[in-house]
């Protein structure tokens, strides 16, 4: 029977299919003791779940071909290997589980191969990850990570990590479901990228069964569970027409009356840029290029490959405008080489800008990168750092970006209240600001972004948020220069209406929500625009904040 759960909608689109469940990561047995006369049966089904791993791996590899193949198949063999079965086996003769006899083996192994020099202890990983595998197949649980399927469907996750999403098959995933996380966690982020729609801060999602159909809205945050025919061809239907009437407006991003707000995309990575030039987008406002460190969380990518990634995304913007923000590792993004293991806070630790500061040698690097990435180009080169606290971090920035020999304008990132608060001291030392409203939200309101619990409070409609955006314009304009919004505020179509008439001068955000935001706007006049955001900032709430833009902005 159909029924209906509600969580927030976070990147537009409707997707109908078959859920599949991340599974979690590590998966502890309870040590309960079995009778004598169940060993056998036990020892059989720990047998046939490491026969059903193996020969499931064999098969992935064959499919997967080229490196990913070897790996494949030497954990195929590390499953089977006769010793950790015999081990298994003795584990159950005196009274394990079948699941807790595999773990346990698979832990005494593991201390061996740790303590077996470098090589053997870099498959630990591999062994861990067969290991979660098996177990899983005797608990009857999801296995660990991005589901093993060949059909397209719809992925329900507590919530997703950027190395987890790394990990995602864009081709399979129709849409996300998440428990947790908020409008601006990086499951919606990354949603949006792949202009896939998704519903985040949804509690019960977890419990809806593998392989059950589900429709999601990603506009209103509806799920429709097991939906019925009549409601799968409406929904499809409504989101085949609004397709249709946003394609209707092209061109640059302006206000009906022809003020130009330039829409540029917010990508990770050459792997974006595709879709961001179908969008139209007018350059890239946001190059997120922690994106190119996750793959090797030990060490920085070499020079040559960073000047690849960053010129195949320069390249696709001739004459355009490509706004490069130099590493923002910590907090939701760790890195080994860079983000200290043992910050009770780490949002509030060393992360960004900051542990560039104590890392010279990786933003020397990165900025070298970037400034042989763009030789002989005609672009406009930008950069900006992120976690900008003040005008000594903004100095800083800039003075390591003039001793690169960088030839581009420098700007500091608005995520941190004392940065909108001071804005015009921090203009002193840059050229533009970029209102990170992701970020500005979770500390102007002590709200973590990817906790579910408070997703009301990152709300980017908060009257108190959108004082600190009118702050920074201001501040911008006082001094001549600009102010874009490059948070996931900017991708909210009527939101984008209000953040113009606060004065900002530009709007990034994920490639998909382009057509929506250029839609809107296309129909107001600057004025409306400043009447919808005098509205919404006189309000007491987000809620009143929207309905006051959305009234003003409707003519009423
Ligand atoms: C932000 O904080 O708004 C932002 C754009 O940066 P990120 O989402 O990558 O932290
Ligand atoms: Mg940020």
């Amino acid at each position: 029977m159909e029924t209906t759960l509600r969580g927030v909608g976070v990147s537009h689109g409707v997707a109908i299919g078959e859920v599949r469940h991340m599974g979690t990561a590590v998966l502890e047995p309870p040590a309960k003791q079995i009778p004598a006369d169940e060993a056998e049966r036990e020892q059989g089904r720990a047998r046939q779940a490491v026969e059903a791993v193996a020969a499931d791996l064999v098969a992935r590899g064959n499919l997967a071909g080229g490196e990913a193949q070897h790996v494949l198949e030497a954990q195929a063999m590390m499953a089977q290997d006769p010793e950790l079965i015999a081990d298994v086996d003795r584990r159950i003769a005196v009274g394990s589980t079948a699941e807790r006899g595999v773990y346990d083996a698979f832990a005494a192994y593991r201390a061996l191969l740790a303590n077996a020099g470098e090589y053997l202890a870099g498959r630990v990983a591999d062994l861990d990850d067969v290991r979660n595998r098996i177990v899983a197949r005797l608990l009857g649980v999801p296995m660990p990570g991005v589901p093993d399927s060949d059909e397209p469907y719809v992925l329900i996750a507590r919530d997703l990590a950027p190395a987890d999403t790394a990990l995602l098959d864009p081709t399979l995933v129709l849409g996300f479901v998440t428990e947790e996380g908020g409008p601006t966690s990086h499951s919606a982020i990354l949603a949006r990228a792949l202009g896939v729609p998704a519903v985040v801060a949804l509690p019960g999602a977890g419990e809806i069964a593998e392989g059950t159909v589900v429709a999601v809205d990603g506009s209103t945050g509806e799920i429709f569970v097991e939906p019925s025919q009549e409601k799968r061809a409406e929904m499809e239907s409504a989101s085949a027409a609004r397709k249709a009437a946003l394609s209707a407006v092209t061109g640059p991003g302006a206000t009906s009356d022809g003020h130009k707000v330039p829409l540029l995309a917010n990508v990770g990575g050459p792997g974006d840029v595709p879709a961001a030039l179908e969008a139209g987008a007018e350059g890239v406002g946001l190059f997120r290029t922690e994106f190119l460190f996750l793959d090797d969380s030990k060490q920085a990518p070499s020079e040559e490959k960073q000047v690849e990634a960053y010129r195949a995304v320069l390249e696709a913007f001739p004459e355009g405008r490509v706004v490069v923000r130099v590493l923002d590792a910590g907090a939701d993004k760790p890195l080994e080489f860079l983000t200290p293991g043992d910050e009770p806070n780490p949002a509030l630790g060393v992360r960004g800008l900051r542990s560039l500061l104590d890392h010279p040698d990786v933003l020397r690097t990165q900025l070298t990168a970037l400034s042989r990435a763009a030789e002989g180009l005609p672009v406009y080169l930008e950069v900006m750092a992120p976690m900008v606290a003040d005008r000594a971090d903004a100095k800083a920035f800039a003075d390591a970006c003039r001793e690169a020999g960088l030839q581009a304008k420098f700007g500091a990132m608005v995520e941190i209240p004392s940065a909108a608060l001071r804005a015009r001291s921090i203009l002193q030392e840059v050229e533009f600001l970029s209102l990170g409203t992701n970020d500005l939200a979770q500390y102007t309101f002590a709200a973590d972004r990817q906790v579910g619990a408070v997703s009301r409070l990152q709300d980017p409609w908060q009257p108190a948020l959108l004082d600190l955006v009118a702050l920074s314009a201001e501040a911008a304009r006082a001094e001549g220069k600009s102010c874009g919004v490059c948070g996931e505020a900017a991708s909210d179509p009527l939101l984008a209406c209000v953040l113009t008439g606060l004065g900002v001068t530009s709007l990034s955000m994920g490639a998909a929500s382009i057509p929506y935001v250029r839609a809107t706007l296309a129909k107001h006049t600057l004025a409306q625009c400043e009447r919808a955001a005098s509205a919404a900032r006189a309000a007491d709430s987000a809620d009143e904040a929207r309905l006051a833009a959305q009234a003003v902005l409707s003519g009423e």
